[in-house]
C-alpha cells in the first residue's frame, strides 16, 4: 500500500522496512490491517502507453503512481526489415536455384504484426510487474475510441446544445473523426463546427448518427431547413460525397483498433475484474477536471472512476522505455 515518503524514510531508518525495488520505489514491510482497493488503468497508444495506479480511498480516488511506457514498435519494424534484406541478399547470392518454400507458414487466428505485438507484450509485462508490487483489485483499459452503443441510441433531444453531456461529447468526437474535422458543406477547417442534421428535423430527419454531420456556422445558417439536394444544387460532387459518407457504418477502422483489442484481451487473462472504456469518455473526464494532456493523465481519467480522480501535485510519471531482448 502507498505511504508518505517521510513515513517511508522513518521505517527504513528504524529497520522496520527494506527496499524491495528502486524503480518504481517499493519496500517490503510486515503490515497488519486492511488493504484498500487499487485500480490499475491503461491508456494504450501507438508510441506511448499511459499507466496509472488509482487508490480508492475513503477520502476519494487518488493517483498513487503513474508511468509513461514508451514502445519500440518502429525499432521492431526496422530490425525486421533489415533481417529481411540480409536474408533476401543471401538467397540471391547462394541459394538462387533452391526450390521456393516460403508459402508454408500459417498465421494463427489472433496474429498481430510483430511491431504491434511488442506493444501488447510491453503492457502485459508491466501489468505483471505491478501486480507483484501492489495489491491490485481491478483493471480499467481504454480499448475503443468511441462508445458505439451509446451512439446508436441517441435518445437525447437536441444533442447539439448539450455539450456537457457525455453522450453528446462522445457523439461530437465521433463526428469530428468521421467528417475529417471540417465543415461538410464548404470544407472549412479550424472553425467552430456545429452538429447538423442532413435532413432537417422539421422535415422528418432523425437524430440517428447517419443523419448527422458537421457544419460551420455560416453554412449551418444558410442551409437552415432546406433540403440537402437544393442546398448543394451547384456542388454535385460534394453532395455525392456527403451522401456516401453519411451511410458509412459505425464500426469503421477509426472506432475499433486491433492492437487495443488485443491489449484488452491480454489484461483479461490476469483474472481481475476489468472494464473496457472508450476514448471519448477519457477526454471528456480530463477536460472536465481541467488536467493537461499527457499519457499517464489520460490513463488516470479512463472510465467511471476517472470522472472524479485526484492527481496530487507531487506525482511525476516514471518514464519507461521498452528494451528488446537479444
Ligand atoms: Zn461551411
Amino acid at each position: 500500500m502507498p505511504c508518505h515518503p517521510a513515513r517511508a524514510r522513518k521505517f527504513l531508518k528504524k529497520g522496520k522496512a527494506a527496499v524491495y525495488r528502486r524503480y518504481p520505489f517499493t519496500m517490503t514491510r510486515r503490515v497488519g490491517g486492511d488493504l484498500q482497493p487499487i485500480e490499475v488503468k491503461f491508456d494504450p497508444g501507438s508510441r506511448t502507453t499511459g499507466i496509472a495506479l488509482v487508490g480508492h480511498f475513503d477520502r476519494g480516488k487518488e493517483v498513487i503512481w503513474a508511468g509513461n511506457l514508451n514502445h519500440r514498435g518502429a525499432q521492431v519494424k526496422k530490425d525486421l526489415n533489415s533481417r529481411r534484406a540480409i536474408r533476401r541478399s543471401r538467397r540471391n547470392r547462394k541459394t538462387r536455384y533452391r526450390q521456393a518454400r516460403f508459402l508454408n507458414r500459417l498465421r494463427p487466428k489472433c496474429w498481430l504484426p510483430p511491431s504491434l505485438r511488442s506493444r501488447v507484450d510491453n503492457v502485459k509485462n508491466w501489468m505483471h510487474k505491478l501486480a507483484l508490487l501492489a495489491p491490485l483489485t481491478q483493471i480499467a483499459v481504454e480499448t475503443v475510441r468511441f462508445d458505439t452503443q451509446k451512439l446508436q441510441k441517441p435518445e437525447i433531444e437536441g444533442i447539439e446544445y448539450q455539450q456537457g453531456e457525455l453522450a453528446g461529447y462522445e457523439l461530437r468526437e465521433y463526428l469530428l473523426e468521421k467528417w475529417d474535422r471540417q465543415c461538410a458543406y464548404c470544407g472549412a477547417k479550424n472553425v467552430p463546427l456545429e452538429v447538423e442534421h442532413i435532413q432537417a428535423r422539421s422535415k422528418g430527419g432523425s437524430d440517428r448518427v447517419s443523419n448527422l454531420t458537421l457544419a460551420c456556422t455560416p453554412c449551418n445558417q444558410e442551409k437552415g431547413n432546406k433540403d440537402i439536394k437544393d442546398f448543394l444544387k451547384r456542388k454535385k460532387k460534394r453532395l455525392k460525397k456527403i451522401q456516401a459518407q453519411s451511410k458509412a457504418p459505425l464500426k469503421d477502422a477509426a472506432a475499433v483498433n486491433a492492437t487495443r483489442y488485443a491489449t484488452g484481451n491480454v489484461l483479461k487473462s490476469f483474472g481481475l475484474p476489468i472494464t473496457l472504456e472508450s476514448g471519448g469518455r477519457t477526454k471528456f473526464n480530463r477536460i472536465k477536471l481541467g488536467y493537461s494532456k499527457d499519457h499517464w493523465i489520460d490513463a488516470a481519467c479512463v472510465g467511471e472512476s476517472g470522472s472524479h480522480v485526484v492527481i496530487p501535485k507531487a506525482i511525476t510519471p516514471l518514464i519507461i522505455s521498452a528494451k528488446g531482448r537479444d
